[in-house]
């Protein structure tokens, strides 16, 4: 097993590490640490956002800062704020063991005034996005003379953002006496090009294959029609109750849209996207990396920088115009050595990009089908009784007696039944899910229900202990079946209607009118007249 020692870091830096719990280089780590320590070279390094770069290049710099010199040593050029900041962070852990290394982010959005305070200062490592950093040099605010390193950080990001120009002007601004350290997902014509036009015979590394997705994540799509959009992403989202995800939208409204629905609905959620202040961003980062929330809906480019390392599955929303970036969205998962799910919710026609998307991350793709209401409900139910299984009673033990007595002359099929059903009924109560609509079917004006439902009429209701749990048992008892969707339910005084898919409306009518039977009591149920 290689160490971190064996890649020539000093004892304090792999102190360091060790203390950050890092038990063993990651590959990136293995294969760049030793030639960035090593003599004064150009690098290019293909590796995945989350396999580990951040220390592959952070530690190597760390060693290289010379102490007794306060001024900037290295440049860290990143496409967001959010990864300027992360990387301070990180090369601040990696440093924790040894006299402190001034390191200072700077970003638009924010004070420059502050920013050139700091500055003046002093600084040693200065993390950047580019467009702030060039200002800064235009004004003379930083001194090159020292500058020995400059880092591209997502590379790829960097120049899909449109930093391009800014990235040549940096380069034509700074005496040429530093080594670049490139490091990208992917490696398009653009970057390509920054390595031919800037770079000095950059050695290269890859870990994994080039342009290829994570190995740890899995990918999966489903196909709906567009108006199904969002009952297939609820369904998603119920159907993995533990789900911590990033939901990707390509615009901003559909990304604001989206998340209020979810917040509507019950769901924890909010948005990130350009037309927050850097401050609302910050403080919807805070909720999501806290769990306060746990579906962040973002756009591509506020996306960009976000670590959260545990997220158990990205979801494409929408699927992303060109391929590269569905590899940037699918990388946000599976990240340090853990597995994830990425799932694409695609227009039928989209298959042929789903095609091109397997070419792209050299995976394949497992098709799924968007899980049922009664999917959704099986699921849900199975882990109430699994939480109810591990219950530790003994809390309760001293009134056992009394509670026995209020179920008393109930055999044990009523009281399951009747937990079941109050979980259940709670459940339905805040989460209000509304089940799938066929795309192509429209309103059923006749009596208003919703599109690809048929509303029914049953003339049982409260007064006779009917709820939504006891309603939906005794559909799925009458018809001899669980698969019908059902929609809406209004339970009234001596009667209630139902809502459930159209196209079991001769099989619950038929069902009725043969089996139907609530208590010892034949139920008539016949298809709702107009409101
Ligand atoms: P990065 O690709 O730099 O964003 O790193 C992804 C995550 O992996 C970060 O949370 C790091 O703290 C973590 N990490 C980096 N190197 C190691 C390592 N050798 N062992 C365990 N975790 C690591």
């Amino acid at each position: 097993m290689t160490t971190f020692s064996d890649l020539g870091l000093s004892a304090s830096t792999t102190d360091a590490v060790q203390q950050l719990g890092f038990e063993q280089p990651m590959p990136i780590q293995e294969q760049a640490i030793p030639i960035l320590l090593g003599n004064h070279t150009d690098i290019v390094a293909l590796a995945q956002t989350g396999t580990g770069k951040t220390a592959a290049f952070g530690l190597p710099l760390v060693e290289r800062i010379e102490h007794s010199l306060n001024l900037p040593q290295a440049l860290i050029l990143a496409p967001t704020r959010e990864l300027c900041i992360q990387i301070t962070k990180d090369i601040k852990d990696f440093s924790r063991t040894r006299q402190q290394i001034n390191t200072l982010a700077v970003y638009g959005g924010s004070s420059i005034n502050k920013q050139i305070k700091a500055l003046n200062r002093g600084v040693q490592i200065i993390a950047a996005t580019p467009g702030r950093l060039l200002d800064l040099l235009r004004r003379g605010k930083i001194d090159t003379s020292a500058i020995s390193t400059i880092v591209l950080d997502e590379a790829d990001e960097l120049l899909n953002m449109g930093f391009q120009q800014d990235l040549n002007a940096i380069f034509d601004t700074l005496p040429k006496h530093y080594n670049t350290w490139l490091f990208s997902a992917t490696m398009p014509n653009s970057v390509a090009n920054i390595a031919k036009r800037y770079m000095n015979n950059p050695k290269k590394i890859t870990v994994g294959t080039k342009n290829a997705g994570a190995d740890n994540v899995s990918h999966q799509y489903l196909t709906v029609h567009p108006q199904d959009r969002y009952t297939a992403l609820k369904r998603l989202i119920d159907f993995h109750p533990d789900m911590y995800a990033i939901i990707f939208c390509r615009t901003r409204r559909n990304t604001r849209n989206i998340a209020e629905k979810l917040m509507g609905d019950g769901y924890t959620a909010d948005a990130i996207h350009g037309d927050l202040s850097q401050s609302q961003r910050d403080h919807v980062m805070g909720k999501f990396r806290n769990k306060t929330i746990r579906l962040m809906v973002a756009t591509d480019v506020a996306s960009r920088g976000i670590d959260v390392n545990d997220l158990t599955h990205v979801i494409n929303y929408e699927l992303p115009d060109d391929l590269e970036s569905y590899t940037h969205r699918s990388g946000r998962t599976g990240r340090a050595g853990k597995s994830g799910v990425s799932i694409g919710i695609a227009k039928h026609k989209e298959k042929g990009k789903i095609r091109k998307l397997e070419k792209t991350i050299k995976q394949k793709f497992e098709y799924i089908d968007v899980p049922t209401a009664t999917d959704v409900r099986k699921k849900q139910l199975g882990e109430w009784t699994d939480n109810v299984m591990n219950a530790d009673t003994s809390a309760i033990d001293d009134i056992m007696p009394a509670i026995k007595q209020g179920f008393e002359g109930m055999n044990q099929d009523e009281i399951i039944a009747k937990l079941v059903a109050y979980a259940w009924n709670k459940k339905s109560n805040t989460e209000q899910s509304k089940p799938a609509q066929s795309a192509s079917q429209p309103q059923n004006i006749k009596n208003g229900s919703e599109p690809g439902f048929e509303r029914f009429f049953i003339n049982v209701g409260r007064k006779d202990d009917l709820n939504p749990g006891s309603l939906i048992a005794l559909i799925n008892e009458s018809c001899r079946t669980g698969d019908i969707n059902i929609g809406k339910i209004d339970i009234m005084g001596s009667f209630s209607f139902f809502e459930a898919d159209m196209n079991f409306t001769d099989k619950i009518l038929s069902g009725f009118q043969n089996h139907g039977n609530y208590r010892g009591r034949g139920v008539n149920v016949e298809i709702a007249k107009p409101k």
